[in-house]
């Protein structure tokens, strides 16, 4: 590489038009594109990484939602799909991507889903024993443990209390947040640096090893020569207008698409690039979420302690229950009904079910280059499964002794019984009643070996372009039913691996 490795570069420092050339250039520093820098830097490969947001310093962030909507969420957290209903869909835009704002829960790939990829798409590498020592070497890179139950604190041992009673099986979640020390601000970016999140580990591991980082420097156009990827032209952007600012290119033998599952289907879409398949963009699955909130007579103060602790499996669906909490700003809006006067509000804890999605939608350009237009339609099987786990999630608060649940529903606001649960849901909720959040899009750039209908082979490569490679969490064929980093960051892992094989 023609220019100094293991630095950092901001951008809009640089002031004129440059050109460099290494092995590999890298879109996006989060979960996928750290894991792919880490795997090819300590191959010996120059590596560029480009990632479009800023780095920050845990002691830079602010504990402030507004602030960090504004500073380290894509799209200034306004994303949202539409379809027919309104679906949030955040996710992150700084080095370490979504993982800088995620609650560090961790899940390994469960097995069926790593099966249904083997059958129906292809994926030959899919296999949950053979991909055991891959999991535990990620694992350990990012630092994950299991909750200990002197950390999870009241919000998560309430539910735990009610999952006990009721003789089901939960378990502690297992996270990456070796220094945890419980202050609930996962999602505004950790300002203890107690979170795993890759700009705390893969990044600086293949800064280490001679990688370099480009912030604020937006991937704009792959270069292709004769079907064959030959780099990537890359804007330096201001990071609060995020204008165009100089043009940067990268010459490299390899490039690797991390953009995740929004942003790389943009990137190709914007450019027309392998479409050929016709799945680009579409396919999206996002895991739908509803949570639930109690009332309980005893204090819980829910933003103390780790934020998802605890979790039960739903019975009979790829979907899970976990724990969660939120600063308490955040639940006065969503749970208005408790925030007069606000100190009721210490009173609550709250659990999600979140879905393997079978729903699909489509990702879409907007009108800007930084801007997405995203469609989903939740059909009524997803919403059976959404409500069942409500429900389980409801049965379990009043088990631990709830006086009342908050389902968040629109037109009804707390619950005294199962009962009540039931008699409203028996009357019918249409999908506006429904407060539905979604933070895993995936699988709009998916992976199969029939070049039909997958974007990439199972190896990354991309069925049309040579030598250019995706691997983040838009390649997943399928949803998962558990939170997704750890799949991302092995699939990834996996496929830096068969591109060094070449
Ligand atoms: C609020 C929230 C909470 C979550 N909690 C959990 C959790 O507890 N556990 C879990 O397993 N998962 C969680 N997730 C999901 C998980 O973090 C993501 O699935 C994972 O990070 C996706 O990895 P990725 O590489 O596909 O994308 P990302 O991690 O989102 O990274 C993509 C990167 O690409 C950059 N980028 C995009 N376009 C360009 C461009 N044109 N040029 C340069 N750079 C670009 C972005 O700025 C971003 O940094 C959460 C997500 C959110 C939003």
């Amino acid at each position: 590489m023609d220019f100094p490795r293991g630095q950092t570069f901001f951008g809009p420092d640089f002031a004129r038009e440059e050109s460099f050339t290494c092995d590999a250039v890298v879109i996006g520093s989060g979960a996928g594109g750290a894991a792919v820098a880490w795997q090819l830097s300590q191959a010996g490969l120059s590596v560029a990484i480009v990632e479009e947001g800023r780095k920050y310093e845990p002691h830079q962030l602010s504990t402030k939602q507004s602030w960090a909507l504004r500073h380290i969420y894509a799209e200034r957290g306004t994303s949202l799909a539409t379809g027919n209903l309104y679906l949030p869909l955040p996710r992150g835009k700084a080095v370490g991507g979504s993982t800088l704002l995620n609650s560090a829960i961790c899940f390994r790939t469960p097995a069926p889903v790593l099966a249904d990829w083997q059958r129906d798409f292809g994926v030959d590498w899919a296999d949950a024993a053979a991909l055991a020592p891959v999991f535990a070497e990620v694992e350990q890179a990012i630092g994950v443990a299991k909750t200990q139950p002197f950390q999870a604190r009241a919000h998560n041992l309430v539910f735990k209390q009610g999952v006990d009673a009721l003789g089901l099986q939960g378990d502690f979640i297992s996270r990456n947040a070796p220094g945890c020390v419980g202050c609930g601000l996962c999602q505004l970016g950790c300002p203890v640096g107690g979170k795993g999140s890759v700009d705390r580990n893969l990044v600086p591991y293949a800064l280490e090893k001679g990688a370099a980082l480009f912030t604020s420097t937006r991937a704009t156009r792959i270069l292709v020569e004769n079907g064959t990827a030959v780099g990537l032209e890359a804007h330096a952007v201001d990071p609060l207008s995020e204008v165009r600012l100089r043009k940067l290119t990268f010459k490299s033998r390899l490039v690797f698409l991390c953009a995740g599952a929004i942003g790389s289907p943009m990137l190709l879409l914007n450019q027309g690039l392998s479409l050929e398949s016709g799945q680009v963009g579409k396919n999206l699955h996002v895991h739908t979420a509803q949570g639930v909130a109690a009332r309980f007579e005893q204090v819980v103060d829910a933003w103390q302690g780790p934020t998802q602790g605890y979790y039960v499996p739903l019975d009979g669906e790829r979907a899970v229950l976990e724990t969660f909490s939120a600063t308490p700003d955040i639940f006065a809006i969503q749970y208005d009904a408790y925030s007069k006067p606000m100190s009721q509000l210490r009173h609550l804890a709250a659990c999600g079910c979140m879905i393997a999605d079978v729903s699909t939608g489509e990702v879409k350009p907007g009108k800007s280059e930084t801007r997405s237009a995203v469609t989903y339609r939740l059909e009524p099987k997803d919403q059976a499964v959404i409500l069942k786990g409500m429900r389980e999630i409801t049965r379990i608060y009043f088990a631990a002794g709830a006086l009342e649940v908050h389902p968040g529903f629109h037109g009804a606001s707390t619950f005294r019984s199962l009962a009540d649960y039931d008699a409203f849901v028996a009357k019918g909720l249409t999908l506006d009643q429904m407060s539905v959040y979604a933070s895993h899009p995936m699988s709009s750039c998916r992976m199969s070996a029939d070049r039909t209908k997958g974007v990439v082979k199972p190896t990354g490569e991309s069925h049309s372009v040579k030598n250019l490679y995706l691997a983040d969490a838009s390649v997943f064929p399928t949803a998962l039913g558990v939170n997704p980093q750890i799949t991302v960051m092995t699939t990834a892992v996996m496929i830096a691996r068969q591109a060094l094989r070449g």
